[in-house]
């Protein structure tokens, strides 16, 4: 009885270790197996597929436009860069809505801000060791509407004097306040929230219910996959779209 039990204790024993081999082989980029565009070749057939797919530079493309890309700084709540330049892309239709919503908002004297765009994979996985929780931060089992490029952070700023308009909180605070129909509010506040919300959403976005700040561009979503491509890699990439 005790021989045939440690030889069923051996059996398990390589159970196990077999399992974790096979376990051991998952791709520290990709380790949830998803559908990922990582590579140079894969994106530029896509594009050349679908032209909505190119992922544009928003500083080239929406004159005037100011960026404060949070995570290419220290000033994000890992409290360390996770980008390694302060660059904003979105896929073309949702970047040609936002410079409509620019243009609007112009009449205002009012401009865009933009806290973040598109973001490399390789980005979500790291937030979501830093933050496990998948209430403000996107979990890397399915990734992030970031990664896809059509979801942007954003706020608006004064066109005179270049300072942002007063909001219900700074960008990326992790409380009940930042909650986009959050109603504690002056007056000012629940005004400024509402000239953000209702120019985005009547360009073809959609609010994200925990974030006064995020904003998700709602047609044909489901066509945009997953991408961990560095920004830098983009402007030649550019190129190559050009000989198309
Ligand atoms: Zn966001």
């Amino acid at each position: 009885m005790k021989r045939s039990l440690s030889a069923l204790t051996l059996v398990i024993t390589l159970f196990v270790l077999a399992s974790c081999s096979s376990r051991g082989k998952v791709d520290p980029r990709n380790p949830y197996g998803l559908d990922i565009i990582d590579t140079d070749e894969e994106y530029l057939e896509s594009v050349a597929q679908d032209p909505d797919m190119e992922l544009i530079d928003l500083e080239t493309y929406i004159p005037n436009i100011v960026l404060d890309i949070r995570y290419a700084t220290a000033n994000n709540f890992t409290g360390t860069p996770i980008y390694t330049s302060p660059r904003a892309f979105l896929r073309k239709p949702v970047a040609e809505a936002l410079l409509e919503v620019q243009n609007e908002l112009a009449a205002q004297n009012i401009g865009l801000k933009i806290y973040d765009a598109y973001r490399p994979y390789a980005g979500t996985l790291y937030f979501y060791e830093v933050y496990l929780d998948s209430t403000f931060v996107a979990s890397p089992r399915t990734g992030s509407n970031h990664n896809r490029g059509f979801a942007v952070d954003l706020s608006l700023i004064d066109l005179t004097t270049g300072e942002e308009l007063e909001m219900p909180t700074p960008f990326d605070t992790f409380t009940e306040v930042a909650a986009v129909d959050y109603p504690n509010l002056p007056e000012n506040v629940l005004a400024n929230r509402a000239i953000l919300v209702n120019a985005m959403v009547s360009h073809g976005f959609t609010t994200y219910k925990d974030e006064w700040w995020h904003f998700n561009f709602a047609k044909d979503r489901e066509k945009y996959k997953i991408v961990d491509i560095p920004f830098e890699e983009f402007s030649t990439l550019a190129q190559g779209l050009q000989s198309l």
